[in-house]
């Protein structure tokens, strides 16, 4: 009982310290100003890249409190800090977190003369994606492929939440994911989330073509649970309550 209250405190710490270390950030930390300068442009500038970013934030309207910050620990760091990732955070923290490589695109678009806004518009779907993570109910007691499921009912229906909260069509955020991340990145983020079921993420490929739905339909929902080898018809019933959108409505809130 002693050893479960110690854990329960030690866990606490981790979890205020991370939120403190967080939230005391501005925009960018140090990390990755260092990761930038390092690895991906010597001649990175965070005074210019700061009013950059707050410019194009204050264009992003329906960003509300959460503050954006561009961090690199703590994210899982098998991944590339130098591709196109973010993350909405623990629960409850209002951080959206991008990795250095975001910076790093945007600070090169600052100096672009002419630009066809490709960066610019993923970067505000993406935002509304982790936003939408952030509306969503998590699961904590699902297993196996049911948890795999709503993993990917999640990502699916805050595709939907990135496309509406940008006010982009399915269609330009599909071009600009091409062009930015599938086209430079290859073949690895084109599958990321591998071929694999019992992976949380669905690869982009499976996520682009349920973008076509227009929206999450029951339909939809139960093909994904069918893709998922979902039997269960109780548990399908059960997200499509969660995660079904109305025609013309709002997503649902779940949570
Ligand atoms: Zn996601």
């Amino acid at each position: 009982m002693i050893l479960l209250i110690l854990i329960l405190i030690a866990l606490l710490c981790v979890y205020l310290h991370i939120s403190l270390s967080w939230h005391s950030i501005d925009v960018i930390s140090l990390e990755a100003e260092e990761f930038i300068r390092e690895k991906l442009d010597p001649a990175f500038d965070t005074e210019r890249f700061r009013s950059y970013i707050d410019k194009l934030l204050q264009r992003i309207d329906f960003l509300d409190e959460n503050k954006v910050i561009f961090f690199t620990p703590f994210y899982d760091r098998k991944k590339s800090q130098s591709s196109l990732n973010a993350h909405t955070g623990l629960p409850g923290q209002k951080v959206i977190i991008f990795t250095p490589g975001w910076a790093a695109r945007l600070y090169r678009e600052s100096f672009a003369g002419k630009s066809d806004g490709a960066i610019t518009d993923l970067f505000a779907f993406v935002l509304g994606h982790e936003m939408t993570h952030k509306e969503q109910r998590r699961f904590i007691f699902l297993f196996g492929r049911k948890r795999v499921c709503a993993g990917w009912l999640r990502e699916i229906s805050s595709d939907f939440g990135g496309i509406r909260k940008s006010g982009l069509s399915a269609g330009r955020v599909r071009f600009c994911l091409e062009k930015e991340i599938l086209e430079r990145e290859g073949r690895r983020q084109r599958r990321y989330g591998s071929k694999t079921v019992l992976r949380p993420h669905p690869t982009w490929e499976y996520r682009m073509k349920c973008w076509e739905s227009g929206r999450m339909t029951r339909e939809l929902v139960d093909k994904i649970c069918r893709d998922c080898g979902i039997t269960d018809r109780r548990f399908c019933d059960r997200m499509k309550r969660i995660y079904a959108e109305k025609p013309a409505g709002s997503m649902r809130r779940a949570g």
